[in-house]
């Protein structure tokens, strides 16, 4: 199917849950010497503009990182990450997660990327080059089943899909458990919207019940525009980090306080 484009979403109060989330997760895995591998199954174009037709028409990042970059304590990961980029790609620029990663991990880090899009594909492989990334022009689910466990074997997956078939929401907690029964210390993040029809509660349920000791962090919002369906957003990391719970509570913590929550 492939319609969702990221570019209308890019740096809005979901991405800046995931991302937050994200960086604190590779500062936390990063802190030991060890390398580690970074999987993500779908990458989008890694490297966004603000400015650009697609942002300006949904004001999304306007309502997110723009409004609430803010709350963030200003030795954050993803504030790094956000600066880094910034100063290379001036101050509209908003990075993917492929390229918080980048700019998170060491050289003896390896990066594993997947999309899809035609576009989104090339646009990626423009942002990202570097030996230790390798970008993949495939099924994301695809390649990590055929790279877990990888090597190095310490590391993370995300998986961040546009949830555009319903069918996702059935196979996820099945690709999770395949996953994990190859990879047990693997720390296995994925994203999820919570929308008006709460079409994620059975898909929560079922990976609740197979990883109890998982990290589940959910902030609601109020809906970026009248009748707009996602009203929220999560993370549910297996295995995750020691650290990641308190830093997602402090994250709810701020952007309540910050009056972004709904
Ligand atoms: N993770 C990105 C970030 O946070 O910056 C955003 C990714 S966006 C939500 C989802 C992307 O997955 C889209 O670019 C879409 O083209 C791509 N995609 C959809 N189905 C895919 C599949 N089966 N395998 C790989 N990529 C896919």
């Amino acid at each position: 199917m492939l319609s969702y484009q990221h570019a209308f979403h890019a740096g809005n109060l979901a991405d800046l849950q995931k991302h937050a989330l994200l960086a604190e997760l590779l500062a936390y895995m990063t802190k030991k010497d060890k390398p580690i591998s970074y999987i993500e199954t779908h990458a989008g174009r890694g490297l966004y503009d603000l400015t650009s037709a697609e942002a300006v028409k949904t004001g999304e990042a306007a309502q997110g990182i723009e409004a609430y970059q803010k709350v963030f304590r200003s030795d954050h990961p993803y504030l790094a990450a956000l600066a880094q980029v910034r100063r290379e790609h001036g101050s509209n620029a908003y990075p993917g997660s492929p390229l918080i990663a980048a700019k998170l991990l060491r050289p003896q880090d390896k990066i594993h990327l997947a999309e899809l899009h035609p576009q989104e594909h090339q646009a990626l492989t423009r942002a990202l080059r570097a030996p230790n990334i390798s970008i993949h022009r495939q099924d994301g689910f695809d390649l990590a089943q055929s790279l877990c466990p990888p090597d190095p074997r310490r590391g993370v997956l995300l998986v961040d899909p546009p949830y555009e078939l319903k069918q996702d929401y059935v196979e996820l907690p099945k690709f999770f458990r395949q996953i994990a029964k190859k990879w047990n210390v693997g720390v296995l993040a994925l994203w999820y919207p919570i929308l008006s029809s709460a079409a994620h509660v059975p898909m929560l349920a079922a990976l609740t019940e197979d990883f109890p000791d998982a990290l589940c962090h959910e902030i609601r919002f109020p809906p970026v525009r009248e009748g707009h369906r996602m009203i929220g957003s999560g993370m549910f990391v297996v295995n995750p980090p020691w650290g990641l719970a308190e830093a997602a509570a402090d994250l709810t913590h701020r952007l309540h306080n910050a009056g972004a929550l709904g």
